[in-house]
């Protein structure tokens, strides 16, 4: 059987292991087609690619680009994208400026908690292309401040905690239009995620379809039993495809690549028509 990864992160976003790590891990794992889908950006792509030439490996280019949608953030995937679309980058690139601004709100606000030097301790941990909250992690967890990544997102960086900036990203619209016009299929990410209620849910799901999405995250990492099968329903309820990830970002007790349910036979896969 086919083994698929449709969604994970290198060191071009937040990820922990280089793409050429990643698709090394990969090939142990003994996946066939990995999606490189790091956070509002493609610079990995064309080092995985290179990395997978002449393995059973095929890297499919994908992204997943942060949105604002109802005031909650919602990420968006893009699978088989073209990475060199014009629209795309331009989009990415306004998110990735927008995110460094964010960045320097963080570090003021971590600033008045009385630590100082956030940035540039960030920084450290990121690539020169993106800046995100994990790097502050990274950072507050080597300076002390919190024990592991869990405990940095449960005391800083979210609501009503230090260093929290309520983010302003792209529009659901404009997310599924820059993939679709990429030549991508538009993926909600782990939908099981975000805090809302169904009826909303069903909502986002029903935009997202109308705007010229395909598929949703029908299995992710973390995910209990129960919530894939409520999400191949809510697939079929709206005539979607089928997607599958890890959300790998670094090897753990409890994530790693491939580690997701499999997808239940009642779905569509998103790769049916590859
Ligand atoms: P950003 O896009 O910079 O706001 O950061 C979002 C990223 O933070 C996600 O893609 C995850 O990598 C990470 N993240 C968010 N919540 C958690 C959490 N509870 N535990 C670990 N990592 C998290
Ligand atoms: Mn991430
Ligand atoms: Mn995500
Ligand atoms: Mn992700």
């Amino acid at each position: 059987m086919l083994q698929y990864d449709l969604h994970t992160h290198s060191t071009s976003s937040d990820g922990s292991l280089s793409p050429e790590q990643l698709v090394q891990r990969a090939l142990e794992k003994n996946i066939h087609y990995l999606a490189l889908t790091d956070h509002d950006g493609t610079s990995g792509i064309t080092q995985a690619v290179e990395a997978a030439k002449g393995t059973q490996l095929s890297i499919i280019p994908g992204v997943e680009v942060s949105v604002t949608w109802a005031n909650t953030t919602i990420h968006i995937v893009g699978l088989n994208i073209d990475p060199e679309s014009s629209q795309l980058n331009d989009g990415l690139n306004e998110l990735r400026r927008y995110r460094y601004n964010r960045a320097e709100s963080i570090a003021n606000k971590l600033e008045k908690v009385g630590i100082l030097g956030a940035l540039e301790g960030a920084k450290q941990f990121a690539s020169d292309e993106l800046v995100g909250r994990v790097h502050f992690g990274h950072f507050l967890i080597e300076a002390g401040h919190a024990k592991d990544m869990r405990d940095v997102f449960k005391r800083f960086l979210v609501k009503n905690k230090p260093g929290y900036v309520q983010s302003e990203w792209t529009s659901l619209q404009q997310a599924v239009e820059w993939i679709v016009n990429a030549g991508g299929q538009a993926v909600i990410a782990h939908p099981t995620r975000y805090k809302m209620t169904s009826t909303k849910r069903r909502k986002l799901v029903q935009q997202f379809k109308d705007y010229g999405g395909a598929a949703i995250e029908v299995s992710s990492g973390w995910q209990a039993p129960n919530e894939v099968d409520v999400m191949a329903k809510l697939a079929n309820d709206f005539g979607l495809l089928a997607s599958c990830g890890s959300d790998f970002h670094a090897v753990s007790d409890w994530s790693d690549l491939a580690l997701f349910r499999p997808l239940p036979s009642s779905v569509t896969p998103v790769w049916e028509a590859w």
